[in-house]
């Protein structure tokens, strides 16, 4: 406590330094809770608390607001816990470490939590100062939204009345997200069959790729590791007779995979063919990816020769047929936002079992229709294959509205305290927005928030001074609502 003090606003610091001594990870947000009850109940305020660990509280128009339409103000209470590996800090009890160094806010060692904690700090201060001019507030704090917008997921929507929403969970100041995708992952799961030969065992390897988020980097064309084995397998397999043992590569859907491995078992007299047509894929591939992604590497390695279990011809058929026609990549660009990738899919994970294959496929779409086709695909793709598919994680998207009364007084609102307009951004990744876009009608939403960098890492570190704009701005906004 009182780590804060002299930042300014100081109504939003002093909230947030008490904030960072209640612990408030995904998951351990019981606490917060409690905060958040004992802060209305002190202050009067009507609160709505649900299963899910949401709480919604309820303030009344400024004089002269109170019959306006309200407005909703969210954020999510938990936190990411990443610290330095060399940091003993328990997450479950310990408040942060509260630096400041410049115009950055940060706790030693660990997360801040400033991605979404500052919205809390916001909403309260808001909550809590009585010179501010507003509509009636229903402000709404999500619970885990870091594990899978699980609060959002469950929250009743009849707890608001409001129809526009300013969500404070994004990280950069001066853009203003007005729409984002929805997703899912698509498993597929193919029985497969093995038979015994003796032969040698060959390892193929691919690596060195760059990755990344499949939300944010699929615009950037990066070889996926998954799908470059695709066609590896097939060359080689055109270049000599080539058993399929296993094929494994990604860790996540939602990561463009860096590394993919095969084990495969050829003729021994046909070991030479098969290191020249790896040879032969690398030059290729690093070409293909010039000035795109420059580290890939291909590597043959061979065993001795011994009896193994490998697919038998059908499997093996099916297997390579799926790898290869599995979407990757953007399917679609947005017609109506200029550089937004509107559909796209990742093939992430792929595992092979002793008697199955599966895969993960991660499809995003700022439409639904969009998504639901990429779906389809898989879907039918898998049972050509042999195999079935199911979907799990979906979340959905939050359509940019072509006409948005809220966002159009946020531009002005912010043009004229700037002199510039904001940037109006839509995101190829899952926000809390979309939740309530499914289910409120003619909702009407904008996210914003100050300058966090790093979030989610130990290196987290919240400005300042982008603190004290946003709020003024909110304020400001606030104020010009109708
Ligand atoms: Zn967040």
């Amino acid at each position: 406590m009182d780590r804060l003090t002299g930042l300014e606003p100081a109504g939003v610091f002093e909230i947030f330094d008490v904030i960072c001594d209640i612990p408030h990870g995904s998951g351990n947000t019981s606490a917060m809770l409690d905060f958040l009850k004992r802060f209305a109940e002190e202050r009067e305020l009507r609160y709505k608390a649900d299963e899910a660990g949401n709480i919604v509280i309820y303030k009344d128009g400024s004089k002269g607001k109170e019959t306006l339409d309200p407005v909703i103000l969210q954020g999510h209470m938990d936190m990411v816990c990443a610290k330095r590996p060399d940091v003993s800090h328990d997450f479950l009890t310990e408040p942060l470490d509260l630096t400041i160094e410049g115009d950055d806010l940060y706790a030693e060692g660990t997360s801040l939590g400033g991605d979404d904690g500052i919205a809390v700090a916001f909403m309260l201060a808001i909550l809590d100062d009585e010179s501010l001019v507003h509509p009636p507030i229903e402000a709404v704090f999500t619970n885990d939204e870091e594990i899978g917008l699980l609060g959002a997921t469950s929250l009743d929507v009849s707890l608001l009345k409001g129809r526009r929403m300013i969500n404070i969970d994004s990280e950069n100041e001066g853009i203003f997200t007005c729409g984002c995708a929805g997703g899912s992952s698509v498993d597929f799961i193919m029985p497969i069959k093995r038979v015994r030969m003796k032969g040698l065992p060959v390892l193929l390897s691919i690596s060195g790729l760059t990755g990344g988020h499949s939300g944010v980097k699929i615009i950037d064309n990066l070889p996926n590791a998954n799908k470059l084995m695709a066609r590896l397998l097939h060359e080689v397999d055109d270049a000599a007779v080539c058993c399929l043992e296993s094929v494994y590569g990604g860790e996540k859907d939602n990561a463009i995979p860096t590394d993919a491995t095969a084990h495969i078992v050829i003729d021994e007299i046909d070991f030479h063919t098969v290191s020249k047509a790896v040879e032969k894929f690398e030059k290729d591939i690093r070409r293909e990816y010039r000035g795109i992604d420059e580290g890939i590497r291909v590597r043959v390695e061979k065993g001795t020769v011994h009896k193994i279990n490998v697919l038998d011809a059908e499997s093996q058929e099916n297997v390579l047929f799926f790898l290869l026609h599995a979407p990757y990549g953007v399917r679609k660009m947005s017609g109506l936002v200029r550089g937004l990738v509107e559909t796209s899919s990742n093939l992430g994970v792929v595992r092979t079992g002793d008697a199955e294959f599966a895969c993960t496929v991660s499809v995003r779409s700022s439409v639904g229709s969009g998504r639901r086709a990429l779906e389809r695909e898989l879907y039918s793709l898998g049972a050509k294959c042999g195999g079935s598919c199911r979907t799990s994680g979906e979340y959905p998207e939050w359509e940019y509205r072509p006409q948005s009364a809220l966002r159009d007084t946020m531009v002005s609102v912010y043009t004229s305290m700037y002199g510039e307009e904001p940037v109006i951004d839509v995101i190829h990744a899952g926000l809390e927005c979309g939740l309530f876009a499914q289910r409120i009608r003619g909702f009407d939403a904008v996210s914003i928030g100050p300058d966090v960098r790093d979030v989610h890492t130990p290196n987290e570190k919240l400005s300042i001074s982008s603190t004290r704009r946003v709020w003024e701005f909110l304020v400001a906004l606030l104020e010009k609502l109708r």
